[in-house]
């Protein structure tokens, strides 16, 4: 299956489904970026603090897949926040990952109470000059995070990857991105499976369509026009969550699906959560 790309606002192409693999230990992330890699995927998305970024590195340098071909996203974790903290962190996280540069590095959570995303956001940015960081973005921004960001920094950012799926479909943040040219990332676009996908809307819409639930989530999400980056471990599931680009959803199942809207969380509050700083 080849992605379709989306175009981000420093003119990069970033594919619109990538392979995600928070919780999956280090010792066990070898195989399935293996298998997602060889299902299709070309984007993975890790973070510092999942502490698998080596186990990721050796997936795709034993891929074999070119460099070029490849999106990798990694994030600064809360505790490294700061400008030379960040800037060191981000070196150990390249070291990790075997790689020269990374597609796109994120600040993993506003931690507004500790005040440093502004700083942390400029030592961003010269990751960003040097070319070592091909794009730059955040992650559980709010809209006054980003507003902040605008008023006291040159850049905006590529992306804002954010908890975003049925029961939380975000419409204020997607149209405030949307308005400022930053790209909504769907973290735990599939709610973590749990109830969400128990759905009897999500299994109707499945024996409409000939699709899993899951596939019909992850089709709304790509409607709306959100990166995904759904988690498995579970070879079978790697391969269903990447065959979603050979249908479409009436505009009205798509509504349908907006409106299992809960406001009901996975994730913590991006407002208040702190953990590690
Ligand atoms: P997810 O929504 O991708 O759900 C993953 C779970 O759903 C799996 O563990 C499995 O139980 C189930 N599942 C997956 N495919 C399925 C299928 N086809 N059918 C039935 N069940 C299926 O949740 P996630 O892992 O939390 O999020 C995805 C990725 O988002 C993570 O791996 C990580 O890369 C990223 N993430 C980022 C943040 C952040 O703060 N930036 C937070 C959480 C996750």
């Amino acid at each position: 299956t080849q992605v379709p790309n989306i175009t981000l606002n420093t003119g990069a192409a970033m594919p619109q489904l990538g392979y995600g693999v928070f919780q999956v230990p280090a010792d066990e992330v070898v195989a399935p970026v293996k298998s997602a890699l060889e299902a299709g995927y070309r984007s993975i998305d890790t973070a510092a603090v999942y502490g698998n970024e080596e186990g990721v590195g050796r997936a795709i340098a034993e891929s074999g897949i070119a460099r070029e071909d490849l999106f990798v996203t990694t994030k600064l974790w809360n505790d490294k926040q700061g400008h030379d903290s960040a800037l060191k962190a981000f070196d150990e996280s390249l070291e990790r990952l075997g790689l020269e540069y990374v597609d796109l590095y994120l600040i993993h959570w506003p931690v507004a109470a500790a005040d440093k995303y502004v700083d942390t956001w400029k030592a961003f940015q010269k990751l960003y000059d040097e070319g070592r960081a091909k794009a730059i973005g955040v992650s559980n921004f709010q809209v006054p995070h980003l507003r902040r960001l605008f008023d006291e920094t040159d850049v905006v950012p590529a992306v804002n990857q954010i908890e975003l799926h049925p029961n939380l479909p975000q419409a204020e943040l997607r149209a405030f991105h949307a308005e400022h040219g930053i790209a909504t990332e769907a973290w735990s676009p599939l709610g973590q499976g749990k109830g969400l996908l128990d759905d009897t809307t999500l299994s109707s819409l499945g024996e409409k369509y000939g699709k899993s639930p899951a596939q019909i989530v992850l089709r709304w999400h790509l409607q709306l026009g959100n990166v995904v980056i759904p988690k498995s471990v579970t070879p079978s599931r790697i391969e269903e969550n990447i065959e979603v680009f050979d249908f479409e959803l009436a505009d009205d199942d798509v509504a349908a699906i907006t409106a299992l809207r809960t406001d009901v969380r996975v994730g913590p509050d991006p407002d208040t959560f702190a953990a590690g700083a």
